[in-house]
């Protein structure tokens, strides 16, 4: 090792030392870096982390679901450096700028049709805040106050803060707080791995609307909204459902008059194969909840998008008292709104939805023989979004039990190996970068392969 890489080497585990004296860590046990500690990460590069020993890791899972050009990229450096140069930051309460302007038009451009006004936040779970608290204010506005209960499905994830962890339904991040989230109404989710065995997605999905439908029905003069995650519920394991639910729950929203958010937080951007999910069912959301792949993984930044009628209801006299007095700080930030404008650039310059269709097509091929593998129950991809289920056993599907977190054996054997893989439980799930290549999915497959082997042994 030449000297330059031993004092790299050194200043890695000092920074780990710092780390462990002053950081706490987000979703995590911090004993648990006694055995495995934070990763120190010097530079990041495409699809590529590097840390202070010289060694890369493959960021498997995009830092989180955020990035979608790979980490530096050019373009949307050099629009964050421009803005920089411009104006860092100043308020959108009275005031406003050209990035968080021109991105308001290019996301009422490309969004589902009629979606036309744009709420700014800064991250997605006050997104979700925002979406909620706009429903429910809409209806207060309309005189409708009855109108205040949320409809949403098992195994979603809307977000930490209060009000988005209340229409979660992940008991993992809900249960210790759950005395102090409102009460929601909850409808089974149309998760496809709980199908029939010779059941369709399509079927499984129609026939788990049902019970959507009964209870729209039943409590429509009380509820104000439903909120989803279309096609994916990310975090509550990649649950998997078929766009008809979509059409199904938009038609019985219509009919019941409940507002239907969709949550795209996780899945917008071309994750599932589309521009943004709710497209594969060809409806259109009231509102709609951006966030993450937003900025390609750059700054954080989130918006609600409106139509004009839930718009109207708020546009009165002031001494109406109708105004959604909502704000964040950083409320459009600029340097978010330029990396937002240079991601969307590089949807609007390069065919990206067609190449991942190749790239989730080769991912496909590439996971297929896991499906066979013996503590396997079911591998599933939507779009550039692919799951496997570990088990026990794949012929009873019996969970491992959870105290053997064989999840997190996963994890730390992909990390030896050079692939940032962080599985939701016993779910493995690949959410690349889409400027990954068919050899760095050859190389990602492997390892989690190997990784999976070496936790089940
Ligand atoms: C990540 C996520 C959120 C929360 O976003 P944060 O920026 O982490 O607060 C909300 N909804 C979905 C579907 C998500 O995946």
């Amino acid at each position: 090792m030449s000297t330059a890489n031993r004092v790299a080497s050194r200043d890695g585990v000092t920074l780990v030392a710092r780390d462990l004296a002053h950081v706490w860590h987000p979703c995590t046990q911090m004993k648990d870096h006694e055995q495995l500690p934070p990763v120190p990460v010097r530079s990041a590069d495409g699809c590529w982390l590097e840390d202070y020993d010289g060694r890369r890791y493959l960021d498997a899972i995009s830092s989180w679901w955020v990035n979608l050009f790979g980490h530096r990229h050019p373009a949307i450096n050099a629009a964050v450096v421009a803005q920089l140069q411009q104006c860092e930051h100043v308020l959108l309460a009275g005031f406003t700028h050209e990035p968080a302007v021109a991105l308001a038009e290019e996301l009422a451009r490309i969004a589902p049709t009629g979606l036309t006004r744009c709420f700014f936040a800064d991250n997605g779970s006050a997104a979700v805040e925002v979406a909620l608290k706009m429903s429910f204010h809409y209806w207060q506005n309309r005189s409708l106050p009855r109108k205040r209960r949320f409809v949403a499905l098992s195994g979603s994830y809307h977000g930490e803060t209060l009000g988005a962890l209340a229409v979660g339904n992940v008991e993992l991040y809900r249960r210790v707080y759950a005395p102090l989230l409102m009460d929601v109404l909850t409808a089974p989710s149309p998760d496809c791995y709980e199908r029939e065995r010779g059941e369709s997605w399509a079927e499984h999905s129609r026939r788990r609307f049902e019970d959507m439908r009964a209870l729209l029905e039943r409590h429509a003069d009380e509820i104000a909204a439903v909120i989803v995650e279309p096609l994916v519920q990310c975090a509550g394991g990649m649950r998997m459902y078929d766009p008809v639910y979509l059409s199904l729950l938009r038609e019985a929203c219509d009919r019941c008059e409940v507002h239907l958010i969709a949550d795209e937080i996780a899945v917008g951007f071309g994750r599932t194969g589309t521009l943004f999910a709710c497209e594969q069912a060809g409806i259109t959301p009231d509102l709609l909840c951006l966030s993450k792949g937003l900025t390609g993984g750059y700054l954080p930044l989130s918006a609600v998008l409106a139509g004009e009628r839930i718009y109207e209801a708020f546009y009165a006299e002031y001494a109406a008292q109708r105004a959604f007095l909502h704000s964040h700080s950083y409320t459009g930030n600029p340097l978010a709104c330029a990396a937002a404008r240079a991601t969307l650039r590089l949807f609007a310059t390069t065919p990206v939805i067609e190449d991942n269709r190749r790239l989730a097509a080769h991912l496909a091929a590439r996971l297929a023989p896991l499906a066979g593998h013996p503590h396997v129950a079911e591998v599933r991809q939507t779009g550039m979004i692919a799951a496997v289920e570990l088990v026990r056993d794949r012929t009873t599907r019996a969970p491992w039990p959870g105290e053997e977190r064989r999840g997190w054996a996963v994890h730390r054997e992909a990390l030896a190996r050079g692939v940032l893989l962080r599985p939701l439980g016993e779910v493995v799930y690949f959410m690349p970068p889409y400027v990954i290549t068919e050899t760095q999915i050859d190389f990602m497959v492997d390892v989690a392969t190997a990784a999976i082997d070496a936790a089940c042994a």
